[in-house]
């Protein structure tokens, strides 16, 4: 069994296009990668993932199809521990937006703790689709820069194991603010 503090609720946001659905198939264990996936209505998944003989239990929800819907976006924000926001490093708009869903999660995350100097939520910024990019490294403007940022491919899995480790390990929320 899961103890009850390795149960981690994921939460990924990010524009349109960038691979949250590439990414978290590639994390479900897909083998193949498809140039274009099938729109899901299902956006939330569970994976029991080892971590140095450690069990955790990672549930996420790609919540990027309440895009439209700020209230149901805002209420999947109020219910994760850890977010996910990806962009694509082909993509600099998508980078902007990163930006600004970090504001949104600090904004509605600190009405809950009232704490509005707490900046130390549980965030990992995610440069999808380096096997595309032949110059990056200007586009990271230290905007973000008090998050952990990781680059990887969906196409070719560079890093992504990694990252999910990262996203394990970073822990979650202390219980008052869940
Ligand atoms: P979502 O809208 O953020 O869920 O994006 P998708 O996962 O549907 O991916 C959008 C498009 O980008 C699809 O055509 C994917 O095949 C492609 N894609 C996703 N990840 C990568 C990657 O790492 N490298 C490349 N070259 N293409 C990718």
């Amino acid at each position: 069994s899961v103890k009850p503090s390795h149960y981690r609720r994921i939460v990924v946001l990010g524009a349109p296009h960038v691979g949250k659905t590439a990414i978290i198939r590639r994390f479900l264990g897909d083998d193949g990668f498809d140039e274009q996936y099938e729109p899901t209505t299902e956006d939330f998944h569970s994976k029991l993932y080892h971590i140095r003989g450690e069990r955790y239990q990672l549930d996420i929800l790609d919540a990027s199809k309440e895009r439209d819907f700020p209230a149901k976006r805002r209420l999947s924000i109020l219910t994760g521990d850890i977010f996910l926001l990806v962009f694509s490093v082909t993509d600099r708009e998508s980078f902007t937006e990163i930006c600004s869903l970090r504001e949104e999660i600090f904004t509605a995350k600190s009405k809950l703790t009232k704490s509005k100097e707490n900046r130390q939520l549980p965030i990992i910024i995610c440069g999808n689709k380096t096997d595309l990019n032949t110059s990056r490294g200007a586009q990271h403007s230290d905007i973000c820069q008090d998050s952990v940022l990781f680059e990887v491919s969906a196409k070719d899995c560079t890093n992504l194991e990694e990252m999910f480790e990262a996203l394990a390990l970073l822990g979650g929320l202390p219980t008052e603010t869940r």
